[in-house]
């Protein structure tokens, strides 16, 4: 098998449906030859993402909350009954109240800051602890991230905060697990409309304005992730750790709104 990921296993975190950049990353794996395993949050998840990941011929599909240790323990413990080792993982996981994603990030309360940082920063830490012993040839891990980690977009508040932390935590695990053969990259997707994104406020016109203000002049799609998300996870990138990979149609590089975007 000639294809770039044949022979490859990875775990998949952070599909809720056929939306998710989680599936968009796990569909051009698999058609890349990677063989796959899935968690999902929460019972009402699992019927949604058990026919996914039959579409792409996995059987392994087990709940994980990563609020919860003992959880995550269970899913690496499988992984490491099952299959021994691991070549991949993709982080695809954030959550924050959406009471907190619209108006000022000075309103955050220290239980949605706690919440948010914990589930959306310190999982991706947790999940490379216990895949460290899985990747004994070596291994690929990925997050996902945003813009508003570097600058300051309406709304996102308090989850851009956490996602500064989740973009240093990555060059910290970088240098951590670098002498194992271990990389850590992070894809800093533009906006795309998921079931995470519609918590934040004023959502449509986000994408609206990427839309018009990009160098593409078009927002992202599953596809482009995916393609991306191949390349950071697979022997394509395999000089490419502690990096922040822009998959955003090019926003980040533009300096002002563009001449002929219409007004919106
Ligand atoms: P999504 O809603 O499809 O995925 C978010 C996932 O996080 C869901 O599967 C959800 O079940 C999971 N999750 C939340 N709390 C969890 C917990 N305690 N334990 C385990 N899983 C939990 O939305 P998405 O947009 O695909 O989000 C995936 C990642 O991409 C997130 O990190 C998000 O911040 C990031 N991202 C999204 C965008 C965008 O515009 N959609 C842009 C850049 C980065």
């Amino acid at each position: 098998d000639p294809r770039i990921m044949a022979g490859k296993r990875g775990l998949i975190m952070g599909v809720a449906n056929d939306r998710s950049i989680a599936w968009g990353i796990a569909k051009a794996a698999a058609d890349q030859g990677a063989e796959l395993a899935f968690t999902y949050m929460g019972e009402a998840l699992e019927k949604r993402v058990r026919p996914l990941a039959d579409q792409l011929g996995s059987s392994m599909v087990e709940p994980c909350d990563v609020n919860d240790d003992s959880s995550v323990d269970r899913v690496f413990s499988r992984i490491a009954e099952t299959w021994g080792s691991l070549d991949f993982l993709v982080h695809a996981i954030a959550y924050s109240d959406k009471d907190e994603l619209k108006g000022k990030y000075l309103d955050t309360s220290r239980d949605n800051f706690r919440r948010t940082m914990d589930i959306s920063c310190y999982s991706f830490t947790s999940v490379a602890k216990r895949a460290a012993p899985l990747m004994k040839d070596g291994g690929s891990l990925l997050t996902l991230t945003y813009y508003g980690a570097e600058r300051v977009m309406p709304h996102y508040n308090v989850m851009g905060v956490a996602k500064a932390a989740l973009e240093a935590s990555i060059r910290y695990l970088a240098v951590d697990m670098g002498d194992q053969g271990v990389r850590v990259n992070g894809l800093s997707a533009g906006p795309m409309k998921t079931l995470a994104a519609s918590g934040i406020g004023d959502f449509r016109y986000i994408l609206k304005w990427n839309q018009f203000n990009s160098p593409l002049r078009r927002n992202v799609t599953l596809e482009d992730v995916g393609g991306a998300g191949v390349y950071l996870l697979s022997d394509l990138s395999t000089g490419v750790t502690g990096e922040v990979h822009h998959v955003d149609c090019g926003y980040n590089i533009v300096g002002m709104k563009a001449v002929d975007a219409p007004d919106i």
